[in-house]
């Protein structure tokens, strides 16, 4: 898992992070601002007739500009959260009929520090509903999931297993010192938890 790929897969494939909901974010950005300034416009309305002695104002829900932005507001939000869903289970369904066995990485521990605050949150909230599609996927479809420990997953090499001691989140390349394979940061983690992974099948 990462946070401009969003899946990188032992074989080398990458399947990115991809913020193509930006056309619709944008449009859901446009009526929040109208939905903010409509809804002071009339909670000032209501709060100006209580003051001038109207016993009954109308409430909240009764503003219709108020209410279509509210509405537009929920709709660009639906639409956002529905392609995002349709890319996910894309992913998922593309691994679980390709692979026999799946592992992932235990995200509780992944070291994201130094990335972009809102890239990271969608990155968050897209591993969670990843993994949850591929549990039960690999559930319907009769294949294996296992959650590994990522501890050391980038920086041993996955071709002769020498620990080359911690890199950096922007070291994306490296040579093992060792055995002198070129390495893709996270290719090779995703070998190294794809190891993890065969050893603990192995060991059960
Ligand atoms: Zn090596």
């Amino acid at each position: 898992m990462g946070v401009c790929d969003l899946v990188i897969c032992s074989d080398g494939s990458k399947y990115k992070t991809i913020r193509f909901d930006k056309k619709l974010a944008k449009r859901k950005h446009y009526w929040e601002k109208r939905l903010a300034r409509r809804r002071n416009q009339a909670l000032k309305d209501i709060q100006y007739k209580k003051k001038f002695g109207l016993i009954d104002p109308k409430p909240l829900e009764q503003y219709s500009n108020y209410m279509k932005a509210k509405l537009m507001v929920a709709k660009y939000s639906e639409k956002i959260a529905n392609q995002r869903k349709d890319y996910l289970h894309k992913i998922t369904r593309k691994l679980v009929e390709d692979n026999d066995l799946i592992v992932i990485e235990d995200l509780k521990t992944k070291n994201l520090l130094g990335n972009h605050k809102l890239s990271r949150a969608i990155a968050n909230q897209s591993w969670r509903v990843l993994r949850l599609m591929l549990e039960y996927k690999c559930e319907w479809y009769g294949k294996k999931l296992l959650i590994v420990n990522p501890f050391k997953t980038s920086q041993i090499c996955s071709n002769c297993g020498y620990d080359d001691g911690k890199h950096e989140l922007d070291i994306r390349e490296w040579d093992c010192p060792s055995c002198g394979i070129h390495h893709d940061r996270d290719i090779n983690a995703s070998k190294n938890i794809l190891n993890k992974g065969l050893e603990q099948a192995l060991v059960k």
